[in-house]
């Protein structure tokens, strides 16, 4: 049997209908920006794995840092321990961050960092004796799969069995040109008639919305009502933090500070699942208490496993490299280009770039869904050319590893270009 064979007597994979869905790729192995299947089949890694791998597969830096540690103290329990790689990776995201986070916090992926951040900015409160129990969050919104993430997620399709059974989440429409005074006024209305405790937001893009990008100084201006309301800010950089914007974070655009900011995916290189989330003194400060209750009861059995911070560590000092740094702005220049002769296509609604993430809104017949039929075929188009392309219905973004070379980052437009005279 092969792999695919195999899998399929066994496997359940993630939004996946598997009486419809065609077998997965079996991946044998990964270099820089390439993958090759069981067949030896090449594909260009254009969306970095669903956005955790910023410095190719496979990378030997990581790997080695990895390694060291595995063989020095590979895993140790958090709760009354502490150990030198946790330490390392606060102190130098304290460094790293918006001024104002003081506080490091591990847990296992995305949605975890936001579930913590959401039953902080809830125990905030109850701790302080007030009754402010509302998150808001904007339309469409993703911030992952568990509970609390999901009822602040707005993609009804992923959430829709589920309805009834969330904590109070009220949500804005997001900033997006034009309409930026009908977002703010959104937000000061809901804050007047609920008691709101936080406000969760994927700060300057929207990821799995279909990169949906607004302006810094709209963001600001939101988290100048919620400061004024004394309602917690949550900024949710797990898919933009670690320069995918151009910047470390997309928080560096923005003039206002957030009480909180969830961190994962490209965290460790895209090699061992991790996040983080970060706060602020003063968040820390409604926990920290003679009387017990008011601790945060939260964590998980490999909470800042000693690995993963290795991993962490590694990949921080990759993205602080002149080269990185420089390969940052080189795909920036390139994607800037090439929405500059795309946009300009009869077939093309709009196209947007913020630091390496790219997005073309290809017209459609009809109203596209997520997961429609114009989806399938561009996808099952960009596996056919070896590019690995994930659209959002109507939607193909580019978010490719900083390492990707001009050459693969022609041959992803090329086969954009294509597929875009073929649907
Ligand atoms: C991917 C993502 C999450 C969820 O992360 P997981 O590791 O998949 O649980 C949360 N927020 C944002 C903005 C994301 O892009």
């Amino acid at each position: 049997m092969t792999l695919t064979e195999k899998d399929s007597q066994y496997l359940w994979h993630p939004y996946t209908q598997h009486k419809t869905a065609q077998a997965p790729i079996a991946i044998s192995r990964g270099e820089g920006a390439l993958l090759w299947d069981e067949n030896g089949k090449e594909y260009i890694d254009a969306i970095a794995s669903w956005w955790v791998n910023p410095f190719g597969h496979s990378n030997t830096f990581i790997a080695n840092a990895i390694y060291k540690q595995l063989t020095t103290l590979e895993h140790v329990l958090f709760g009354g321990f502490t150990h030198e790689p946790a330490i390392k990776v606060a102190e130098k995201l304290i460094e790293i961050l918006p001024k104002n986070q003081q506080k490091i916090f591990f847990s296992d992926n995305g949605s975890t960092a936001v579930e913590v951040a959401i039953k902080v900015a809830l125990q905030y409160f109850f701790n302080k004796n007030e009754k402010r129990t509302t998150i808001i969050a904007f339309e469409n919104a993703f911030h992952g799969d568990t509970f609390a993430a999901m009822a602040a997620s707005g993609i009804s399709f992923y959430t829709q069995a589920f309805q009834g059974m969330f904590i109070d989440v009220v949500r804005i429409p997001v900033p997006v040109k034009g309409k930026e005074q009908e977002s703010f006024d959104a937000l000061k209305n809901v804050i007047e008639k609920h008691n709101c405790a936080g406000f969760i937001f994927e700060p300057l893009v929207q990821g799995a919305a279909g990169m949906v990008m607004y302006e810094p100084e709209a963001l600001a201006k939101l988290i100048q009502i919620c400061a004024a309301n004394n309602v917690l800010t949550i900024a949710d950089e797990v898919m933009t933090g670690f320069g995918k914007t151009g910047k470390t974070f997309a928080m560096d655009y923005v003039s206002e500070n957030p009480d909180m900011v969830c961190l994962s995916k490209a965290l460790t290189g895209g090699t061992i699942p991790m996040a983080i989330t970060t706060f602020t003194q003063e968040v820390f400060d409604a926990f920290y208490d003679d009387d017990i209750n008011k601790a945060l009861f939260h964590g998980h059995t490999f909470t800042a496993n000693p690995t993963g911070c290795a991993a962490a560590l590694a990949s921080m000092e990759l993205l602080q490299t002149e080269e990185m740094q420089a390969n940052i702005k080189r795909i920036n220049a390139s994607h800037l280009n090439f929405q500059k002769k795309i946009e300009k296509h009869s077939k093309v609604i709009t196209a947007r770039t913020l630091g390496v993430i790219f997005a073309v809104e290809i017209k459609s017949d009809s109203v596209e869904s997520y997961y429609g039929s114009m989806r399938t075929k561009l996808y099952n188009f960009f596996i056919e050319k070896g590019v690995v392309l994930r659209p959002v219905g109507n939607i193909v973004y580019i978010l490719p590893p900083y390492i990707m070379t001009d050459e693969q980052l022609s041959k992803v437009y090329k086969t954009i270009e294509e597929a875009i005279e073929m649907v």
